[in-house]
């Protein structure tokens, strides 16, 4: 049967295409499409051409209505998908390019374990997870591992890696790790050096230089494949010590750049000097970026690599080993610089921080590394949200901390409890307090339903005291005679101020009178409802002080506000408070 024919198959394809079209502002987009049916009806992977051509028809028909009909035409027929794809409404990458010409649109992540992850990593993994899961396709993570000697790969990173990824929401379909892959590497490289594509150049790099800047071909350049595969086989048993061979993929000698030319392939590393953390001195052969890249790109079915515009010249590099081979390059995008103004985006920089103990650990609180944002209490969805705003253009973005603050803060906000934190506590002692006060403090100011904190004020003694404890920079910026409000409590006048201990009497209790004396607002914590609590800072220094003891009941790893201080994520919790802050 015709696929055009299939009345039950053209049905799905309609819900597809119209949800899709609701999700894309009206506009159903073909190319993601494709995935999403064959997800559903496998036995359509060999029918993509044709499957092709009736969504393509099916597009056409539903963009031709407006949203709004769109909507409504969901709505009466598909209901129970309005829900799930109301939450993807907000998504608005722009379509990948081509990824209709692809059964199954397939990205990857490459890092190379010689640190853990960082803020400046995560546009290419957001994007190329979050595509993977906008056309139903593939996300790899590839341990680019092929450097023992100057970019060492460390064992605990790639557990690490895949730790920050999971906390980042992405998950990994499918998992490589190029040091597995050296037999590969070689069988391609033989390949290329038998069909006259490669040559093993053993120039000192200067001779090869100069020969390359005037556009010559080396000595090596020219020798027969039976000169070259014996040359390979001197690189491979040993005969050639490191520095003294290296294979070339050939390229135009005319070509204006001339880092393209010849590019270096392949290299020797001694690694009974520098030894492979996973395969120790198992080879000494190492294949450099852009082959073993660019050949894993196309042997791993990688469609679309979505990576920095750093990396434009090694496509060019790359595309004259494709040619060689008879292969396609995959779909490039390639996105612009993402700076953050004020954190540290350099692994050399991080890894030489840590080794010289300028950095505490990988989490520390100084540092951009996903560790050190998870400690802090910013969210995974936070750093997802703005690198989908950013998108995949071209253009260089310069963002600030307090960008990626504001998304957190839109997460945080409706959702964490708040508290009071006392920094650096003074004593305030309240004289005449007429009666015994019930403070209720709801834990959200806009959720009751969370509960409330509950704290007895009750006055002793024959001047009616209650002590509590302030912040010092509310202490620093009281003056005598004025009257301040205790948050949802009630109002006392300042009479006499000392270095850590101020005296006052109660003034009143109604909210109405502090607002029009103008009075400020502070927060308070009852003596003997105090729980100490340290605070690491972003700058890595400490903030002591105390947390009211309500406090104590939370768990570790809650993200809460203390009020008038900012978001913390609390460490550990028990006779004492530890926590690290996040952002005001
Ligand atoms: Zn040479």
């Amino acid at each position: 049967m015709a696929l055009a024919d299939d009345k039950e198959l053209k049905n799905l394809v309609l819900k597809v295409a119209m949800l899709n079209a609701v999700q894309h502002g009206g506009k159903a987009q073909a190319g993601a499409l494709t995935g999403k049916i064959i997800g559903e009806k496998q036995e359509l992977k060999t029918r993509a051409k044709e499957l092709a051509a009736l969504i393509q028809e099916v597009v056409n028909e539903v963009n031709n209505f407006s949203i709004e009909e769109q909507k409504h035409i969901v709505l009466q027929n598909w209901p129970e998908s309005l829900k799930k794809e109301k939450v993807e409404e907000e998504k608005h990458l722009p379509p990948l390019p081509n990824a209709d010409k692809y059964v199954r649109v397939v990205t990857r992540f490459s890092p190379n374990p010689d640190c853990v992850l960082h803020l400046g990593s995560a546009r290419a993994i957001i994007l190329s997870h979050e595509y993977a899961r906008i056309y139903d396709g593939k996300f790899i993570l590839r341990f680019e591992d092929t450097d023992p000697k100057v970019k060492k790969p460390v064992l605990e990173f790639y557990s690490k890696i895949r730790e920050d990824l999971a906390w980042l929401g992405c998950k990994i379909d499918e998992e490589h790790i190029q040091s597995d892959r050296l037999p590969i590497y070689y069988q391609y490289t033989e390949k290329l050096l038998l069909d006259n594509n490669a040559y093993v150049c053993t120039c000192i790099p200067d001779r090869f230089r100069k020969k390359s800047l005037a556009h010559k071909p080396c000595d090596c350049r020219n020798l027969p494949p039976e000169n070259q595969m014996q040359r390979w086989r001197h690189m491979l048993d040993g005969s050639y010590a490191e520095g003294e061979a290296v294979v070339r993929v050939k390229t135009d000698l005319e070509h204006p750049n001339p880092a393209v030319r010849d590019w270096p392939a392949l290299r020797i590393i001694d690694t009974k000097k520098y030894p492979h953390p996973r395969v120790g001195d198992k080879y000494r052969v190492w294949p450099l970026y852009n082959l073993a890249a660019g050949l894993d790109d196309h042997l791993m079915g990688i469609t679309h690599v979505i990576r920095g515009k750093e990396h434009l010249t090694n496509k060019v590099r790359q595309e004259y080993m494709y040619s060689h081979l008879g292969w396609k390059y995959p779909e490039a995008i390639h996105y612009g610089r993402l700076q953050i103004t004020g954190a540290f985006l350099s692994k050399s920089k991080i890894v030489q921080g840590i080794r010289e103990g300028m950095y505490k650990g990988w989490d520390d609180p100084r540092l951009a590394t996903f560790l050190a944002l998870r400690k802090r209490g910013i969210t995974p969805e936070a750093i997802k949200k703005m690198i989908i705003d950013v998108g995949p253009k071209p253009q260089d973005v310069t963002l600030s901390w307090e960008n990626l603050y504001a998304y957190n803060r839109k997460i945080l906000d409706p959702i964490s409890e708040r508290y009071f934190f006392v920094s650096e506590p003074a004593k305030l002692k309240v004289k005449g307090v007429p009666r015994e006060f019930k403070a209720k403090l709801p834990k959200h100011p806009e959720k009751t339903e969370k509960g409330f904190r509950q704290y007895t004020i009750t006055p002793e003694g024959a001047e009616k005291a209650a002590t509590f404890w302030i912040a010092k920079k509310d202490a620093d910026t009281a003056e005598v005679e004025t009257t301040i409000r205790f948050m949802e409590l009630f109002n006392v006048r300042i009479h006499k101020i000392e270095t850590g201990a101020i005296e006052a009497s109660f003034a009143n209790e109604s909210y109405e009178e502090a607002r029009k004396t103008k009075a400020k607002l502070i927060h308070w914590i009852p003596e003997g409802e105090e729980v100490p609590c340290r605070i690491l800072m972003p700058d890595a220094t400490m903030n002591e002080g105390l947390a009211e003891s309500y406090c104590k009941k939370l768990k570790p790893n809650t993200v809460i506000q203390f009020e008038r201080f900012g978001f913390v994520r609390l460490d550990e919790v028990g006779a004492n408070i530890t926590a690290y802050y996040g952002h005001k």
